[in-house]
């Protein structure tokens, strides 16, 4: 995220095909120690790659797009969003449990614009080689810019991490920190002009939790990632399980510019923290517990899950605390 990250205007380069812009952006050799142990038989090149799964373990798939205007504010820089398109695919498997493996890229761009290519790329095989992922396919089109990975990890049979697996007297956990991105976004939309850099690379270049939801494997009850807002995904663990919860907001993780701004709605609400959620069985807490301090992890217990359904929030005098649950919806009328 350092240095000169200005990107020359769109320019059409000379004639060159779709073919020459995957070979030049995208056919990254894979690392050697992908190579010794990829299980990727066949990569970008051919009709499809070819991947071997190992025996006892189950493919997990999941596919997030990120389209510029909705996703990202338009004057987002494309190392950026090369970052971040991979991130949120990674937060997935995170939520699961899984080891992230191979990813494929679905790639709308309006133009072939070299400095664009070259930023994305960048951005997006920084990542994806801390994680071990491996381009292994996709396909590249023209039109208004819109980003889709899809992403296959793997989980030992039976361990992956469900949204639904919470229980009564379950403990409510969250890692990291929440609400930064959010006030990173409205300080945006705010066009506020000095924003401090820690926050817009929470908004920016989120951290998927990959290493956490690993060591939670057999440890957690119940598990999902925090794009929509604790409120709403917190909302899918209930649903999905069958419960309810309260949460004690004073044991929220916030950073100091978030606590400062006294607005609750943020590390509810506002989206796009991409931390994990996860319930626990009170037996399993020493577990948790050695976890976190033998690998530096950061899990902070905010509630307890009940019978009743739904979600309550106690603010810090004991008063309860309506969240608005309902996060972001594509289709919903603010949507
Ligand atoms: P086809 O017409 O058979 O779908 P494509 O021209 O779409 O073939 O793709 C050729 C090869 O390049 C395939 O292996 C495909 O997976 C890969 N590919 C296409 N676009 C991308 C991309 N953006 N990133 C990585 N691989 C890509
Ligand atoms: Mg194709």
């Amino acid at each position: 995220m350092s240095g000169d990250r200005s990107v020359a205007s769109p320019q059409e380069s000379s004639p060159a095909t779709e073919f020459d812009l995957i070979e030049r952006w995208f056919s990254r050799p894979a690392s050697l120690n992908q190579k010794q142990d990829s299980g990727t038989a066949l990569g970008i090149g051919d009709d499809a790659a070819l991947l071997d799964i190992p025996v006892g373990m189950q493919l997990v798939v999941s596919m997030d797009t990120l389209v510029a205007g909705v996703h990202f504010p338009l004057d987002t820089h494309p190392e950026d969003i090369g970052h971040k398109s991979l991130a949120v695919s990674l937060s997935d498997m995170a939520a699961m449990g899984a080891e992230p493996r191979w990813a494929t890229l679905a790639l709308t761009v309006p133009q072939r614009d070299e400095a664009w290519l070259t930023a994305f790329s960048n951005g997006f095989f920084a990542l994806a080689r801390r994680f071990n992922v491996q381009l292994v396919g996709g396909d590249t089109t023209r039109g208004p810019l819109s980003i889709t990975v899809q992403m296959h990890g793997l989980v030992p049979r039976g361990q992956g991490l469900l949204r639904a697996g919470a229980h009564l007297n379950d403990l409510i956990y969250v890692t990291g920190e929440l609400g930064d991105a959010g006030l990173a976004l409205r300080l945006l939309k705010a066009e506020v002009s000095l924003i401090d850099e820690r926050l817009l690379a929470r908004l920016n270049w989120p951290e998927p939790r990959i290493h956490e939801g690993i060591a939670l494997r057999g440890i957690a009850s119940a598990a999902i990632d925090i794009s929509d807002g604790l409120a709403a995904d917190l909302g899918h663990i209930l649903t999905a399980s069958g419960v309810g919860a309260s949460l004690q907001l004073a044991s929220l993780p916030l950073s100091q510019a978030v606590a400062d701004c006294t607005d609750w709605s943020l590390p509810l609400s506002a989206g796009d923290d991409y931390e994990l959620c996860f319930t626990l069985n009170p037996r399993k807490q020493a577990n948790l517990l050695a976890i976190a301090e033998s690998c530096g992890y950061r899990f902070s217990c905010i509630g307890v899950i009940e019978h009743a359904p739904g979600l309550r929030c106690m603010l810090p005098d004991g008063e309860l605390f309506m969240p608005d649950k309902k996060g972001y919806d594509h289709f919903g009328s603010s949507g």
